[in-house]
């Protein structure tokens, strides 16, 4: 809509570190009136010289604008800029992009709750470079209608989706998708150790290892659908005893490498060909995982 476009929604950004510089950035760009702010000061001033405007307080940066953005480093830095401008905060809608666990979200949503605040959590699926392009996604969940009110704006930084109103579903399946990730990067090392040990370069490794792991990923929407199943007998994948990585292990101690990133999955595999699944497949391990509150 041309009104949209041609009225920038005016916008307070709180935390100029890495990312809440390229958050800030990227509103600046769009048009945002931006108000920030962060707690050393000198943070504020490329930022200011791009057309934001730079508060000398929290309390002012609060009451410049209906919609404040927060991106601080932890939970207890978020209650240490914002209890003391709790007041100033209400009726105003906050969106807390800083990483948290997903009961640190539901715990901020429960306190803007009880002073009038609108509260949508969000989790940041990229790097700072990242922010601006559609390589990003952003999650949120929390508040519906700040993430309605506010979709043009969230959309600035990249691919925005929203999980509901639960706040910690963002903060839920932000942290689940980093357990993928820092476990393929700690797999990814292993493997360097292990060529490593014959005085292969990494770099030569990670040529070969990444189109590996790509083509790998094409195996997840299968082994989700077994799991969804729960039929992993019907599983389209090695049997476990026959790819137990036992092989894996004797080779990685052989070569003098520490064996400690494989051992958790090699005894998960154990238990279950213990406990009579050795016919099935590789996602019979989501059974050890699986939440069993
Ligand atoms: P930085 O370490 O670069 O910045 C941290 C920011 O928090 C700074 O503005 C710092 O202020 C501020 N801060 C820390 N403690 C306090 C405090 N007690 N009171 C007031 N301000 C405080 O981190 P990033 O910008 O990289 O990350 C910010 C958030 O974004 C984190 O939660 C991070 O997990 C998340 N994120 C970051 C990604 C990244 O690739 N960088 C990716 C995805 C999420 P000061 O400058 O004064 O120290």
């Amino acid at each position: 809509m041309p009104g949209m476009r041609s009225n920038p929604v005016p916008v307070t950004v709180l935390g100029l570190g890495e990312m809440g510089r390229a958050l800030a950035g990227a509103l600046v760009d769009g048009g945002h009136p931006t108000t920030v702010w962060n707690r050393s000061p000198a943070k504020a001033q490329p930022l200011a010289g791009h057309g934001a405007i730079a508060a000398g307080t929290v309390e002012v940066a609060v009451a410049a604008n209906p919609l404040i953005i927060a991106c601080l480093l932890d939970h207890a830095s978020v209650h240490e800029v914002l209890d003391p401008v709790v007041s100033s905060l209400r009726g105003r809608a906050l969106v807390n992009v800083t990483t948290t666990t997903p009961n640190q979200a539901r715990e901020l949503a429960d306190w803007a709750g009880r002073h009038g605040i609108d509260y949508l959590d969000g989790g940041i699926m990229a790097v700072p470079a990242m922010i601006g392009s559609p390589r990003a996604a952003i999650l949120y969940s929390g508040a519906a209608p700040v993430f309605e009110q506010h979709r043009a704006l969230l959309d600035r930084w990249g691919r925005s989706s929203y999980f509901g109103s639960d706040a910690g579903m963002a903060s839920l399946y932000d942290l689940a998708m980093l357990a993928g990730m820092y476990t393929m990067f700690a797999g990814f090392m292993h493997g360097a150790a292990m060529v490593g040990s014959e005085g292969v370069p990494a770099s030569e490794f990670a040529a070969r290892a990444t189109p590996f792991l790509a083509a790998m990923t094409g195996a997840l929407a299968g082994l989700a659908a077994t799991i969804d199943a729960a039929d992993y007998a019907g599983e389209d994948q090695q049997s476990l005893q026959f790819s137990d990585l036992t092989k894996l292990v004797t080779a990685s101690v052989e070569q003098g490498v520490s064996a400690e990133v494989l051992q958790p999955v090699h005894e998960m595999i154990q238990r279950q060909i213990a406990a009579g699944h050795g016919n099935e497949g590789f996602a019979r391990i989501f059974e050890e995982l699986r939440s069993t509150r």
